[in-house]
């Protein structure tokens, strides 16, 4: 097949990821091309995120983007006018375990390395943080001020507009079916409708991004996992930060919860099940409301007049040590990587995009050589040495 359209650069994939990368290349000045099967922009995982924007991770990669991220998200509306539902407000993990106090109080010297804002606070303090928790057993906890949730719905959309705006094209409802290349080169991409040329590709394809291996020939260790989520009627505000709950849950169905208020006075919520749900499915099940009313009744009893709007499900698209992988593909010059977002992708993509842009433009990444590296796909991908905060 001879393609003729050329580009700079083709993004598989306008999702967390892909999109925040094409505003970052679009805006550099280059002529970037975005091709995303479904119909609209971040309508894969990145709109089944809660809004979670941290920077408090325990790597130095997921750091160093998250605060990238931060930058990016938290000035959006005054650079553009553009409401993205940013709702500064923090991260708190409250803590009632001594292990899990151990755990975090042991993170924050190398957080804090990173120049992150984050400290631990007493049982006092976080009673005023999260008005209304339950107070007996509470040992306090860490919070980060500086962190804060978004909308994931109004995202895509900010950086569709912007990247359109500096000349970016988006194809949708076309899928990628294959890869052009000459010997060890990429040189562009094959689609059910048409093939594109172009200097680089990015693949940003999320929970689907393991289909691309025997496309492109390597081993692209993405696993789909699905978790659940759901929404509340606005309520009115009283509550700042996201609040994680590390603690398993005695029904023995739940590893840790968290949930937010949005900008819009809702109450967002997740819980990570305990057995992992691999795979695609998106049903819903009977039980998680249940379950996680039952976990978040016992954290803060008002939430029992809370009324739940809806509910969904959708991936996290996991490596095995669950961090990403933004790299240069193995053996293949053109491509870059930037899969395995887990469970962050919404928070990490505005960072790695701009790390992504900078690759292409400037042949480094933005973030320093050491941060970057967590992010090689040469690493030792053990899952034994998974990231503390996924
Ligand atoms: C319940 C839940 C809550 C979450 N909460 C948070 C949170 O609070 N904060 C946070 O940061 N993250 C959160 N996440 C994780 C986040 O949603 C994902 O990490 C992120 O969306 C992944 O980004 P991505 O760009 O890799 O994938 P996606 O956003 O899914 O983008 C990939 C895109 O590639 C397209 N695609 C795939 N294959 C092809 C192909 N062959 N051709 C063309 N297009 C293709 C897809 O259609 C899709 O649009 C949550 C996830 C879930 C399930």
């Amino acid at each position: 097949m001879t393609a003729t359209k050329g580009y700079d650069v083709i993004v598989v994939g306008c999702g967390s990821v892909g999109n925040p990368t094409a505003y970052h290349l679009a805006n550099a000045g280059l002529r970037v091309l975005v091709i995303d099967k479904r119909s609209a922009a971040g309508q894969g995982e990145n709109k089944t995120a809660i809004g979670g924007v941290r920077a408090t991770h325990s790597d130095p990669g997921k750091i160093s983007a998250g605060l990238e991220s931060i930058k990016i998200i938290s000035t959006w509306q005054e650079k553009y006018g553009f409401d993205i539902g940013w709702k500064p407000g923090g991260y708190c993990f409250p803590v009632y375990d001594e292990y899990i106090e151990n755990t975090l109080k042991g993170l924050l010297p190398y957080q804090k390395g990173y120049g992150l804002k984050i400290d631990w606070v007493g049982p006092e303090e976080i009673k005023e943080i999260i008005p209304g928790i339950t107070p007996d057993g509470l040992r306090g906890g860490t919070y980060s001020p500086l962190d804060g949730q978004v909308s994931s719905i109004l995202l895509p959309i900010a950086f569709q507009r912007e990247a359109t705006r500096c000349g970016a094209v988006y194809h949708f409802n076309e899928t990628v079916t294959g890869y052009l290349r000459q010997g060890d080169r990429i040189t562009g991409v094959m689609t059910d409708k048409d093939s594109y040329c172009s200097e680089w590709v990015v693949l940003a394809a999320g929970a689907d991004a393991a289909e691309h291996s025997a496309l492109l020939n390597i081993d692209i260790p993405v696993t789909p996992d699905s978790h659940e989520a759901g929404i509340s009627a606005p309520i009115e505000h009283f509550l700042a930060p996201l609040v994680v709950d590390l603690r398993p849950g005695p029904e023995g169905k739940t590893a840790n919860f968290y949930f937010g208020q949005n900008k819009e006075g809702q109450i967002i919520f997740c819980y990570t099940p305990r057995e992992l749900f691999i795979g695609t499915n998106r049903e819903s099940l009977s039980e998680f409301l249940p379950v996680l009313s039952g976990r978040m009744i016992s954290l803060i009893p008002k939430f029992k007049n809370l009324l739940i709007r809806r509910i969904w499900r959708g991936c996290y698209p996991m490596t095995p040590d669950g961090v990403p992988i933004i790299d240069h593909a193995p053996g293949l010059r053109g491509l870059i990587l930037a899969v395995g977002m887990c469970g962050q992708g919404l928070m990490l993509g505005p960072g790695i995009g701009k790390n992504i842009a900078s690759m292409i433009i400037n042949s480094k990444p933005c973030i320093s050589e050491e941060a970057h590296a967590c992010f090689r796909c040469d690493r030792d991908l053990d899952a034994a040495k998974t990231e503390t905060l996924k």
